[in-house]
Formats: structure tokens, C-alpha cells, sequence
């Protein structure tokens, strides 16, 4: 047995590097961990966190509004963007100092730094190496941003976090996660948004009701989606406002954003070099184990490009440090894992969508289009939406699909039911909680001709 510095050594310490390490230390394993920027990446310092504080920011707006129809007259309801902002970095450097405590006190070594993986076994940070049985590559990703002249105006999610003001008008390019929720903290901030999409509907790979629903939603709150459009360039008037040329419209704004997806942090890291094979997209190719084609390198979360999702990366940080290092071999289920827009309305999901089911099934599909109980006093013209998608030959459930307030709340609940293979009958068993949004799921029995 060769004797190495470390049993593991983790690079990254976003979610599922910062698990894996805890559990493997607190396994016994000696472990260090090796971070370039903030601990707590992507989800604590440019991600879920921060967003989610600006959504919530953002989403007085519209309770200000419907306070009225409930007897609330506010005199003043102005916004200041400065001091979310502070609230937000307050609360991350609170969040980061947890993640260091956390990792001290379960005997991680704290590595600051760029690594780069110079072998099998050897990780070099600052001119200094050191050697590991494992490394454990847990970088995640970052924004991608096609090439076009003008690219260097753009903002992407990082930088729009951080803006030292909220801008009056913004161009957001792309549909999926990022853009929508992006688009509705700006848009309910007073913001004028545009929407820039190269197909004809935003999120591409969800089910069509939900993308047909928010899309009407989104029009309706005044965000303008510009469909079938390809980036030409972008330009810096001598006023600082910002010209977009697309294929066939042309956009001025304040700040052009990109939402165009992100890529694993791979370039530099030296994986390549030593014989870690990676996708066209530089992601680190797996197995079920999580291990690379390199058999003493490992790799999870983002940086495999599997479901870029935080549970998901934190899971696989379990997953792999119960396995090597609590003789406990685990896999991660992959099926039915829930997921959240947070959008304005909120979108959530789990399962399998109308289209991605009609390839295997026979379906029964039940939707509701509804007006929510607060939206008949506030006078609010937002319905909500819900689907559930049925295997007609075993009543099993496929799926369920939702828009509106909470719906990250109550897709979560639902998701366990799906879990258990939960069929229709068993959703229409379940006595409903009253008055919610949430008992429609278990009260819809018209099936959609
Ligand atoms: P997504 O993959 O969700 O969406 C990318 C969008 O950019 C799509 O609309 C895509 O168009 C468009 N696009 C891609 N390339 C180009 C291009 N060259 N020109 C024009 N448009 C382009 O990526 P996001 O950046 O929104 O988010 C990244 C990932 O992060 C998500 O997939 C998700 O896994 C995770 N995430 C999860 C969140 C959550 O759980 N709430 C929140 C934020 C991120 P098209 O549809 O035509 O392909």
C-alpha cells in the first residue's frame, strides 16, 4: 500500500464536494479539500441561495399589489435595490462560514487555491503537491456564453447578482432556469424585460401545458418573449445603453444578460492530460460508482453534467462516500427527482412529462386550470395550473406538472408519492387539506379528452 499524503483529496468545495469530504472524514478517511473561490460554491455563492434571496426580494412586489383587495392601503412601496443586495451578501457570508466550520470540525484540511491534477494521484495547488488515493472532482460548471461580436458587454447570472443597482430595462437571452427566474426578480422589481429565445418556447425539455401556461403568464406581467431569434451582435451606444441585433428584431437596453446554459469547469484542471475522459463539453465521464476512466479519479455534481441540480450533487457526494468509505456501496436513484423554476408564477415538476410518456404509455392525463382562493379577492388574473400524468394500464403515476404559488412546496410532498409508485387510485384515496391549492392534486377525476 503506497502511503499518500491523503485518502482523498476533493476539489471544489460547492455542495458535493463539501459532503463528500464531511462524510468521508467523519468516516475515519483523512481528507482534504481544495477551493479556489468561496466555500459553498455555485448553489451558496452564485446560485440557488442569492437567487432565491433576490426571488423572495422581488416577490413583495405582487403581495404589495394583491394587499389591496384585502383592505391594505400602502401609502409607499418603494424598493431598495442597495439594501437587498447587503442583505444577500450578509447572509452568504454567513452561509460560508457555516460550510468552513462545518468542514474544520469534521477534520478536513483546507486547501486554498487552483489545482491542478498533475496524475493518478497528485494534485499540485501553488507549486506545492500533494498526493491522495482518490481525488475527488467536484469544480461544477459555469455560464456559457456563445461567440458573437459584443460578447465582452454581457452580463451572465454572477454578475447580475452583484449589479450595483437594478437596471430599468434588461434583455435576458435564453429560456430555461436561469433566465426565467432572473426574469421575474428584474420584472417585479419594475424592470422592463425582454426575452431572447433561438426556438419558439421557453423551457425547452418541460411539459408543453407548463410551457404554454408560464409563457402566457410571463406576456401577461408584461415581459416580452422574442421567439425563432439568433444573437448578430451587440453594440455600446455612446449613451452606454446597449444594441442587440438579433435575426430579426433589433433590442436597446440597459443590460443584455446570457442564460445560455453553463459548462463543466474543466479547462485547466489537467484531468484531460492524465487521462480523465471528458464529453464534447468538457464534462467528466462516469460510471454508476462516479468513477472516471481513471480508477483512483472520481467526479460529481455539475461537472458530469448528469441532473444539474444541488440535491442531486449533494447526493452523489453521499453516495460516493458511503461507498468507499463507510463499506456501505450506494447508487443514486435518478428517477423522479423533483425540480423548481423559480419563476413568477413558481413552476415545479416531477417525473415524466406528457410527451417523454406517450413514447412508452397508454396515458390518462388530468388538468386543472383554477383561480386560486387568495386571487378572487385580490383580484388577481393569474390561475393556477396542475397535471397529472396517468399510465391508463397500471393507474400508476407518470408524473405532475404545476404553476403557480408554492408549487416547489407541494411538488416536493408529491415526489415522495411518486417515489413510492404512488397510483391515481391512492391520489384520490388522500383526503385533501383544506382550503389549499395543493388538495386539487388530490381531488382532480375528469380525465383530459
Ligand atoms: P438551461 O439549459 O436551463 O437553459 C439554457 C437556455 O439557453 C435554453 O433556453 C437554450 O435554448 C438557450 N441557449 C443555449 N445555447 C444557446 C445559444 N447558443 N444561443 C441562444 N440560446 C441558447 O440553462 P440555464 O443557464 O438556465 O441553467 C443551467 C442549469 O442550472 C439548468 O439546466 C439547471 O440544471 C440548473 N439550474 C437549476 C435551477 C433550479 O433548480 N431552480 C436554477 C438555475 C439553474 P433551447 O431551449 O433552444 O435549447
Amino acid at each position: 500500500m503506497k502511503n499518500y499524503d491523503y485518502d482523498l483529496i476533493v476539489i471544489g468545495a460547492g455542495s458535493g464536494g463539501v459532503r463528500a469530504s464531511r462524510l468521508a472524514a467523519g468516516y475515519g478517511a483523512k481528507v482534504a479539500i481544495i477551493e479556489e473561490s468561496r466555500y459553498g460554491g455555485t448553489c451558496v455563492i452564485r446560485g440557488c441561495v442569492p437567487k432565491k434571496i433576490l426571488v423572495y426580494g422581488s416577490m413583495f412586489a405582487s403581495s404589495i399589489e394583491d394587499s389591496r383587495g384585502f383592505g391594505w392601503s400602502l401609502t409607499s412601496s418603494k424598493h431598495n435595490w442597495e439594501s437587498l443586495i447587503g442583505a444577500k451578501d450578509k447572509e452568504l457570508d454567513r452561509l460560508e462560514n457555516i460550510y468552513i466550520n462545518m468542514l474544520k470540525n469534521a477534520g478536513v484540511d483546507l486547501i486554498a487555491g487552483q489545482a491542478k491534477v498533475c496524475s493518478e494521484n497528485i494534485v499540485e495547488v501553488k507549486g506545492r503537491k500533494y498526493s491522495a488515493s482518490k481525488i475527488l472532482i467536484a469544480v461544477g460548471g459555469k455560464p456559457f456564453i456563445p461567440d458573437f461580436p459584443g460578447k465582452e458587454f454581457v452580463i451572465t447570472s454572477n454578475e447580475a447578482l452583484d449589479l450595483k443597482a437594478c437596471p430599468k430595462n434588461i434583455i435576458i437571452v435564453g429560456g430555461g432556469y436561469i433566465a426565467l427566474e432572473f426574469a421575474g426578480i428584474f420584472n417585479s422589481l419594475g424592470a422592463k424585460v425582454d426575452i431572447v429565445l433561438r426556438s419558439n418556447k421557453v423551457l425547452t425539455g418541460f411539459d408543453l401545458d407548463i410551457r404554454d401556461t408560464i409563457t402566457s403568464e410571463l406576456n401577461k406581467r408584461g415581459i416580452l418573449i422574442h421567439n425563432n431569434q439568433s444573437i448578430k451582435s451587440l453594440e455600446k451606444n455612446k449613451n452606454g445603453q446597449l444594441k442587440l441585433e438579433l435575426s430579426r428584431t433589433t433590442l436597446i437596453s440597459e443590460k443584455v444578460m446570457f442564460a445560455t446554459g453553463r459548462k463543466p469547469n474543466t479547462c485547466g484542471l489537467g484531468i484531460k492530460e492524465v487521462g480523465v475522459n471528458l464529453d464534447k463539453n468538457g464534462a467528466v465521464l462516469v460510471d454508476a460508482m462516479n468513477c472516471s476512466s481513471i480508477k483512483s479519479i472520481f467526479a460529481i455534481g455539475d461537472v458530469t453534467d448528469r441532473i444539474n441540480l444541488t440535491p442531486v450533487a449533494i447526493n452523489e457526494g453521499r453516495v460516493f462516500a458511503e461507498t468507499f468509505y463507510n463499506k456501505n456501496p450506494l447508487r443514486l436513484d435518478y428517477d423522479n427527482i423533483a425540480s423548481a423554476v423559480f419563476s413568477q408564477p413558481q413552476i415545479a415538476t416531477v417525473g415524466l412529462t406528457e410527451e417523454q410518456a406517450r413514447i412508452d404509455f397508454e396515458l390518462d392525463i388530468y388538468f386543472s386550470r383554477f383561480n386560486p382562493m387568495k386571487n378572487t379577492i385580490s383580484g388577481r388574473n393569474e390561475p393556477t395550473m396542475m397535471k397529472i400524468i396517468v399510465d391508463k394500464k397500471t393507474d400508476k403515476v407518470l408524473g405532475c406538472h404545476m404553476v403557480g404559488d408554492d408549487a416547489a412546496e407541494i411538488i416536493q410532498g408529491i415526489a415522495i408519492a411518486l417515489k413510492c409508485g404512488a397510483t391515481k387510485k391512492q391520489f384520490d384515496e388522500t383526503v385533501g387539506i383544506h382550503p389549499t391549492s395543493a388538495e386539487e392534486f388530490v381531488t382532480m377525476r375528469q380525465i383530459k379528452s
